[in-house]
């Protein structure tokens, strides 16, 4: 699969309608028959053949006959989908080169009209964790729910979410700016993730200010639960921006203790590791006299999360809601932290042929790619009477 933004340019009005068709169609079928998708674009003359014929063309559906005839969409027609949507909304105009591969996201640069370069991250939940889980069969077997498109979707808005409520508590994450289907558009980080950097000026204040916010997030009502050195980044100044939202969790979560210890954990191991920072778990008992928000030298979650206060209400208004976060929650279980590859998941990742050679397609190609003049698409996915073909189907 290749993500060759620059087939955007070439789809038609019609190309992305039958696009739009597969996806509904996917709300209620894993593999949608072309009858249906028909139906659903609604164009003249069963024109829908063959348009479904180019988009198989450019990778952008999937043609599906294992258990039945019919299509699916595949990362590079999501892409393509919220690309088109965010570009006619004017959140940006052009894509650019990748700036980051996580396991579960690819993350691009993009600019907006005016030149203004923000980050684009496209959520691929799924890509690894979905098929550890996929083993699971029982677990799975009625939950048609949990699909990549789904998760993703999810994933996309939980991240959107959760930046958009940090950052209006003060917190040093990206500016969100918009969210659609598994897509997040946010400000650029100016700086490296935390793992790049081999020396600071300043090491004990970083460590401070990093423990710091897992304490202020705790207080707040949150855990990271994946905060380590990939998903903190660091600019010239030393100044810190968290990132990487998805699998966070509430103080009232049955594990919270364990994830908020383990993300404590992790930064006073690296930055004992790196940093030569006297872990203060080994210095003599006795040293120090520890305060009621302190256990073994490290914050103590208990005292912290009594006095919580909850954010539900600033992320219910990015509409996400509890039952979103159970539902993800569910999912992200058991996966472990997704910023520590082991090796049977770069297996896994290899299988799935999508993060190299999309990466290496858009590094390559999309430069100064500029999308603003494409044909319009309906940002509502499809029409009325297309969702009418739908529910009636
Ligand atoms: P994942 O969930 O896959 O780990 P992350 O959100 O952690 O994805 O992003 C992966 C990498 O992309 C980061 O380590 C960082 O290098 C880069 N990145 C992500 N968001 C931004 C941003 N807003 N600005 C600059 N770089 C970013
Ligand atoms: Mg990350």
């Amino acid at each position: 699969m290749k993500l060759d933004v620059d087939a955007l340019r070439y789809l038609s009005k019609d190309d992305f309608r039958v696009l739009t068709a597969v996806e509904m169609g996917m709300r209620n079928h894993e593999i949608v028959p072309a009858e249906l998708v028909d139906r659903i674009a609604g164009l003249k003359h069963g024109g829908t053949y063959k348009v479904l014929k180019n988009l198989l063309k450019h990778k952008l559906v999937h043609h599906d006959s294992s258990k039945y005839d019919g299509f699916r969409l595949t990362y590079l027609g999501y892409d393509f989908l919220a690309i088109k949507t965010l570009v006619n909304r004017g959140v940006f105009a052009a894509v650019g080169r990748q700036i980051g591969v996580g396991k579960e996201s690819d993350i691009f640069e993009v600019a907006t009209e005016d030149g203004t370069v923000l980050a684009m991250k496209l959520h691929r939940l799924g890509r690894i964790s979905f098929r550890a889980v996929k083993s699971k069969r029982d677990y799975l077997m009625h939950r048609t729910n949990y699909n990549w498109l789904y998760l993703s979707r999810l994933a996309a808005l939980k991240e959107y979410a959760f930046m958009k409520a940090l950052g209006e508590h003060g917190f040093p994450v990206p500016d969100a700016v918009d969210c659609n289907r598994h897509c997040v558009v946010m400000s650029l980080v100016q700086g490296y993730p935390l793992v790049q950097v081999k020396q600071l000026q300043h090491p004990e204040e970083v460590f401070e200010t990093i423990i710091g916010l897992v304490v202020r997030l705790a207080e707040h009502g949150l855990i990271h639960c994946d905060f380590n050195e990939f998903n903190i980044m660091i600019d010239d100044d030393e100044r810190v921006t968290m990132i990487d939202f998805p699998q966070m969790v509430s103080v009232s979560h049955r594990n919270a203790q364990m994830y908020f210890d383990r993300d404590v954990e992790c930064i006073y191991k690296f930055f004992s590791r790196r940093f030569n920072l006297s872990d203060q778990e080994d210095s003599e008992e006795g040293d120090r006299s520890e305060s009621d928000t302190e256990e073994n030298g490290r914050p103590s979650f208990s005292s912290i999360a009594k006095s919580a206060r909850f954010l539900d209400k600033e992320l219910a208004a990015s509409g996400f809601t509890r039952k979103d976060q159970d539902e993800i929650e569910k999912f992200i279980e058991g996966t472990g932290q997704k910023d520590t590859l082991s090796s049977d998941d770069e297996v896994l990742a290899e299988e799935e042929g999508t993060s190299n050679e999309v990466n290496d397609a858009v590094a390559t190609n999309l430069n100064s790619l500029h999308l603003a003049d494409q044909h319009e698409l309906s940002e509502s996915c499809g029409d009325k009477a297309a969702a009418g073909a739908l529910l009636h189907s």
